[in-house]
């Protein structure tokens, strides 16, 4: 007999760092930022007319799109919004993937590229990062279907050139080329300006890490007119309110604090540098990282070891059991005082299985 569940979509699911809520627990698993949003956020909230709630919000986000058209020197026609920019990169995938050759994006990079892959039926190949977690350029000249690159990449923390992806593209002007950096405020560098040379190339950019705003739930990518106006056609087809209210309000507020957001960015790069040092005296090694996370091995105790204990003192920070990166560790930087607590804790669960 046939039943409902013959016609199930079954999918396995993007698995995001655990969110405890210990009174004393350093949270370095999932690369949110440690600084609350910028006081003008929280004033912002403070006097926010809350009858407006009643109404639907504007379809287009308008007073956000234009916010960040003129914090970038754009049109707001080159800018498209998400919830967050897992819903951007989810969009993206679906506008612009819909080739019979597969997409391309490294092996080891953000695992919720190949959960939307799968959902939404798109043919991919992951290839291989050489044995430094760099791409290799060649891997990305063949023919695809798109390419997507994290940069700096995530767990990696590695930053690809201007160059390289100049090269990238250049391989590849007929697909669209996605790049997430989701980190790029931590590296000092972005791909922005290619948007402006390129027509396929879409840069996907976040509230999440850099601007404290991970719970509100903000997203953007910047892109030529066509590639928006494409991706919202895809996105009005199925929620056409996708921004609250709250959202384009605080979003923007965010944007007219350049000042605390180069100081908070500032503040985790200066602790970022600081804990290097202190994982490299211990005996990690990892790639020099460009992000507000460092992706870091140790030479003796396997990092599923020192993350077990560092869990029953709660101190959380992300591992992974994908191949490759196995005995890895991914410590998102907390603040100076966490962590110094959390360098405190490993180097003595370090003294205790050497
Ligand atoms: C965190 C992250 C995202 C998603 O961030 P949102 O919170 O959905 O904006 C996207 N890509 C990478 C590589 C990330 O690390």
């Amino acid at each position: 007999m046939s039943t409902w569940r013959d016609n199930l979509r079954t999918i396995e699911p993007y698995v995001p760092g655990e969110q405890p809520n210990l009174p004393d627990m350093v949270k370095l698993n999932t690369n949110e930022n440690p600084y609350p949003p910028s006081p003008k956020v929280v004033e912002t909230l403070k006097n926010f007319d809350c009858d407006s709630l009643r109404l639907y919000p504007d379809p287009n986000s308008q007073v956000l799109a234009d916010a960040l058209a003129k914090c970038y020197g754009l049109q707001s026609d080159q800018v498209f919004l998400g919830v967050g920019s897992d819903d951007v990169l989810a969009i993206a995938f679906m506008t612009f993937f819909n080739s019979k050759k597969p997409i391309l994006f490294p092996d080891i990079t953000y695992s919720f590229y190949d959960v939307w892959a799968e959902l939404f039926q798109i043919p991919y190949e992951r290839p291989a990062l050489d044995d430094h977690f760099d791409l290799i350029p060649e891997d990305y000249y063949k023919e695809n279907g798109g390419v997507v690159i994290a940069n700096p990449n995530a767990p990696t923390g590695v930053l690809q050139s201007l160059d390289f992806l100049r090269d990238v593209i250049e391989h590849n002007r007929d697909v669209v080329v996605i790049i997430d950096e989701a980190y790029a405020d931590f590296s000092g560098s972005s791909a922005l300006e290619l948007t402006k040379e390129y027509d396929n190339v879409l840069i996907v950019q976040t509230y999440s890490k850099s601007r404290s705003l991970a719970g509100m739930r903000i997203g953007y990518a910047i892109g030529n007119p066509e590639l928006i106006r494409a991706m919202n056609d895809v996105r009005y087809s199925y929620n056409s309110y996708p921004m609250t209210r709250l959202s384009v309000a605080l979003g923007a507020a965010a944007l007219e604090d350049e000042a605390y957001f180069r100081e908070t960015v500032a503040k985790v790069i200066e602790t970022r540098e600081w804990t290097k040092k202190e994982l490299k005296r211990l005996g990690f090694s990892f790639r020099d990282s460009q992000t507000n996370f460092i992706f870091a091995t140790h030479e003796s105790v396997p990092a599923q070891t020192i993350f077990d204990v560092l869990r029953e003192k709660h101190i959380f920070v992300r591992h992974f059991g994908q191949k490759r990166i196995e005995n890895y560790l991914r410590i998102s930087i907390g603040t100076q005082a966490e962590m110094e607590r959390f360098i405190r804790e490993t180097e003595q669960i370090i003294a205790q299985n050497r």
